[in-house]
């Protein structure tokens, strides 16, 4: 689920481990641990609940010194998070492994190994494994088919490294469910769970694939398929930027994404729309053929990006004609569906390793989809491999737990798949020409709005003492309370509801008093005169009401309502303006509440387990 770091190198590779880890941390965890062995295969193993800080100290203060390594930041499935269950974890102090995922069968493996003499040290699943290629190793005599006749024996999902301190020319890694990059230096190479961790030592990976196992030393890569069968995989030469190093003027990563909103929806856009209308190649090669013959949508997605698929459901059946159904990704895997005929398959995801979706998207192969779509922020990772089409958002590296750019650029996305749909549908020229229009001032509206920091931040102070917050809006505005309602409770702690507005009547009004702030998102669209009559419903029951609302909609502050106004927009586009100001609000209540706004509590960034 979390981080994963390992070298095999001639020089000392704590620090290479260490920075590593630190550029994973984004992605949430509770413990963090390395295991480091020199030629004489001494190991060292030094293992801290909380941050990397607490590791990168404690090896400081006592530098260890090995150039073979693996680290890792873990976020518990089994066991609490504390130092004795932080990998790398050990077998009769010989065999060390760090492992991303879930090993489901690990009770009754436990059970077995147990009865073989193991003696476990940890409440993880993690642990089996080590012990299970200890015990390979007596029949097997070598590492590498010893690692290869445990991982037959795991269900469940893993990416693992393993290392033998009698050996420490190599490591062992495999790959089955959670991802692992090989990076390739010169006379030294490396492993890690994403290619962002690897990009102070190389731009050369490899991308494991499916049941891959392989050998890494120094000098040598050897890839083995899930049959056993030697296989050769492509190296590429990789673009990314760890464009996350720096927080610049800005006091959490989380601000500075939010500002860089208006930047990544120009980044989105570049090089796509011509004037008239999208791009097909946009979505990859294929993808005209296959939009085509699109008659429905179907949408798989988890959180924030479930709820831009929402947004895209308005936006496809109101904008483009074509029928859309949205459905959360765990949901989706685990029910029978039918599958209407000539329908899209679309999976989101920022990471493109959220195993829910990936699961998901696996499934609806057997299901007799025309096609799979994903919409994804990381290149190379599983959905965007393993999908027929791909629309990149282009957002660059996002670091803050809590999604904000990544969200508003697949917005952007979906905004493009409109005008590349519906011009399959019936969508005349001039329609097109609008969107497209409207489409390419998104950037600056983006950046008119995010001067309202100011005084969203003063908003924000009314929110201190509250411990509950209700967010409305209607139509395409619906999924965008959602989105501020998840906001407010991922980094402020504050619970937090979102109704469409008509539904107060049937339930929520019940709630409102001066101590329940209700959140309101009003653009000016044709459900503006609808939403101002449930406000009134509101302040006729004593609800204090913060008003997100265009200037032309004739919304007045007074003691019961604060409005602030947004620039005007194509309507259409409003869901992603009105994203900004919500995004703001979180992120200054956070600070308020004094939170740990980068990386809350009990979340992680990218949910590749279950
Ligand atoms: N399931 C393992 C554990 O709880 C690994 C978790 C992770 O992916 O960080 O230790």
């Amino acid at each position: 689920m979390c981080g994963i770091v390992g070298a095999v190198a001639q020089r000392d590779v704590a620090e290479i481990l260490i920075e590593g880890l630190r550029r994973l941390e984004y992605r949430g965890y509770d413990s963090a641990g390395v295991a480091v062995v020199n030629s004489q295969g001494e190991l060292t193993r030094v293992r801290r609940l909380g941050k990397v800080k607490e590791l990168a100290d404690a090896i400081a203060a006592e530098p260890i010194q090995g150039g073979t390594g693996i680290a890792h930041t873990r976020w518990a499935t089994h066991g609490e998070p504390s130092e004795r269950n932080a990998h790398p974890h050990m077998s009769k102090d010989k065999i060390a492994v760090v492992h991303n995922g879930i090993i489901e069968n690990h009770a009754s493996l436990r059970e077995s190994l147990q009865a073989a003499g193991y003696r476990f040290d940890s409440d993880t699943d993690t642990e089996v494994i080590g012990h299970l290629v200890e015990q390979e190793l007596l029949t097997h005599k070598d590492l590498l088919p010893a690692v290869q006749a445990a991982v037959t024996q795991l269900e469940g999902a893993y990416g693992t490294v393993i290392l033998d301190r009698a050996d420490p020319s190599r490591v062992i890694v495999a790959r089955s469910g959670s991802p692992l990059v090989i990076g390739l230096g010169i006379g030294e190479n490396f492993i890690a769970s994403d290619q962002l961790a690897l990009l102070p030592v190389t731009r050369r990976f490899i991308f494991l694939e499916e049941g891959d196992v392989a050998e890494i030393t120094r000098k040598s890569v050897s890839i083995y398929d899930k049959n056993g069968a030697a296989v050769e995989r492509e190296a590429h030469e990789s673009t990314a930027t760890y464009d996350a190093g720096d927080k610049g003027q800005y006091r959490h990563y989380m601000l500075k994404e939010i500002h860089e909103q208006p930047y990544c929806v120009n980044n989105t856009l570049e090089g796509r729309l011509s004037e008239t209308s999208v791009l097909d190649e946009t979505f990859g090669n294929g993808a005209a053929e296959l939009f085509q013959k699109v008659k429905h949508v179907q949408i798989v997605a988890c959180g924030t990006s479930y709820h831009s698929g929402m947004v895209a459901r308005y936006w496809l059946e109101g904008i483009a004609g074509v029928s859309c159904n949205v459905e959360i990704a765990s949901e989706f895997r685990y029910r029978k569906s039918y599958v209407q005929p000539d329908s899209l398959l679309i999976t989101i995801s920022q990471s493109g390793e959220t195993a829910d979706t990936l699961a998901a998207l696996r499934l609806a192969k057997s299901l007799g989809y025309l096609g799979s779509l994903t919409i994804c922020n990381v290149a190379g990772s599983s959905l965007v491999r393993e999908s027929d089409l791909a629309f990149m958002t282009r957002a660059g590296a996002e670091i803050g737990v809590a999604s904000t750019k990544a969200f508003t650029t697949q917005l952007v996305g979906f905004a493009m798949l409109v005008l590349a749909l519906g011009k399959y549908n019936g969508m005349s020229i001039e329609k097109q020409q609008e969107l497209t229009t409207a489409l390419k001032s998104l950037p600056s509206k983006l950046e008119q709005t995010l001067e309202l920091a100011e005084s969203i931040e003063d908003l924000a102070e009314e929110f201190a003492d509250k411990h509950n917050a209700l967010f409305l809006g209607r139509g395409d505005q619906y999924p965008i309370a959602m989105e501020g309602a998840l906001k407010l409770k991922e980094i402020s702690y504050i619970h937090a509801e979102a109704y469409a507005a008509g539904e107060l009547k049937h339930g929520p009004l019940a709630l409102i008093d001066a101590d329940m702030p209700i959140i309101v998102v009003a653009p000016n669209n044709e459900l503006l005169e609808k939403l101002k009559s449930n406000v009134e419903e509101v302040r006729a029951r004593g609800g204090i009401l913060f008003v997100f609302a265009d200037a032309d909609a004739h919304f007045s502050s007074d003691e019961t309502m604060r409005v602030i106004s947004l620039p005007h927009i194509h309507p259409w586009l409003a869901p992603i303006l009105y994203t900004l100001p919500l995004q703001l609000l979180s992120y200054y209540v956070a600070i308020i509440k004094g939170t740990d706004v980068d990386q809350p509590r009990n979340l992680a960034k990218s949910v590749t387990v279950e």
